[in-house]
């Protein structure tokens, strides 16, 4: 097996992008389900594809697999076209390898049988396909499961299967569609470590279908935020969670308040997180103005405090330290640190 650093660069130079997608269209009949997507994935990033139930994600990573063929728009690697309306290189052809949210694991077949049908398939030596095998089964850390069946494995330990599958093969680009959704919360705190570890490791693109915005920060180096087909915003976590351009991004990725610019001074609506708004329990001497509020629910998280706060006709979610411990009924001040108000784009109805 090639060492991780070969993988990456064995077939495409430095600096060049891995995927370049172009006024990508898709439709199912009427309106289009991914509606000229232009996007840029760098060669070995980490990129999550994020967004609400039916945005278009799963359609966006078929588009980019090879299942699906454009209605409009391209895909290329370098000068190589990969996807084109009538013009699709097919899946196998295109360096690149799946996961499913089912994982898709054949029932019939060993551990050892799932992970090396690929290499079988490709008619590869016996001692590369067992070199290979046991190679990648030890990083994804499966190499004492080797004759068990799916049916005899966890669900974390079936997702290890199907990385390692999809590994094994050497794929210039690793597709996953929500391959979490199935796991209990512990679990996908762990594989999704498992899963960015794994691209460390071996350096190929990944791109990462999500609807949880925390897996994607946990995960990604770049996030695109998708509604109705269309990316709202992308960036990397910091920018999208800490400067959401638009209330949907605002709502959707960081929770966040959303609140009339008359609180921070401004003449536009503005967001702001729940750990920037500082409650304080008597209005302070000076600085500046703070908005008088009453605490009307308090939820206890263990590490913090989370409150909703009615303040001018609005209910404002603050999140404060634990110490911070304010009975419901009680006056409360808000203050809405300026350096930490994001004012919003207008916000452009769409027709879901
Ligand atoms: P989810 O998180 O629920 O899987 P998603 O963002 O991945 O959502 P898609 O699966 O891409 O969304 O679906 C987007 C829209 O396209 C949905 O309204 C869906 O019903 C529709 N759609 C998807 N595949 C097809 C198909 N093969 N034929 C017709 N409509 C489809």
């Amino acid at each position: 097996m090639r060492s991780p650093r070969a993988w990456r660069t064995a077939e495409r130079p430095d600096g060049v992008a891995a995927l370049e997608l172009r006024k990508l269209v898709k439709r199912f009949g009427g309106a289009p389900v991914v509606d000229g997507v232009d996007l840029t994935i760098p060669d070995g990033a980490f990129v999550a594809l994020l967004g609400p139930s039916g945005c278009g994600k799963t359609t966006l990573l078929r588009l980019i697999a090879g299942f699906l063929a454009p209605d409009a728009g391209e895909i290329l690697v370098g000068e190589r076209r990969l996807s084109a309306p009538n013009a699709v290189v097919p899946p196998e052809q295109r360096g690149m390898s799946m996961i499913f949210q089912s994982y898709a694991l054949w029932p019939h077949m060993t551990v050892e049988q799932n992970v090396s049908y690929g290499l079988r398939l490709r008619r590869l030596g016996r001692d590369e396909i067992a070199r290979r095998v046991a190679t990648i089964c030890t990083a994804v850390q499966i190499d004492s499961l080797m004759q068990r069946y799916p049916g005899e494995l966890s669900g974390g330990q079936q997702q290890r299967v199907a990385l390692a599958r999809s590994l094994v093969v050497e794929p210039q680009t690793l597709l996953l569609d929500e391959p979490l959704s199935n796991l209990d919360a512990n679990l996908r705190e762990e594989m999704r470590f498992e899963i960015r570890r794994l691209h460390d490791e071996f350096r190929y693109t990944t791109v990462y279908v999500t609807h949880d915005q925390g897996e994607a920060m946990a995960t990604a180096d770049l996030i695109v935020v998708l509604r109705a087909g269309r990316i709202e915003q992308s960036g990397t976590p910091e920018e999208v969670y800490g400067r959401p351009r638009s209330e949907f991004v605002a709502r959707f990725v960081g929770g966040a308040n959303v609140l009339p610019g008359r609180f921070a001074g401004l003449d536009v609506p503005f967001s702001i997180r729940l750990e920037d708004i500082a409650l304080l329990r008597a209005a302070p001497p000076e600085g500046i103005a703070p908005v008088e509020g009453t605490v009307v629910r308090r939820v206890f998280l263990g590490s913090a405090r989370d409150y909703v706060v009615e303040a001018g006709g609005e209910l404002v979610r603050v999140t404060t330290p634990p110490q911070v411990d304010v009975q419901p009924g009680e006056r409360v001040w808000l203050e809405f640190p300026p350096e930490r108000c994001h004012r919003l784009d207008p916000v452009f109805p769409v027709g879901d």
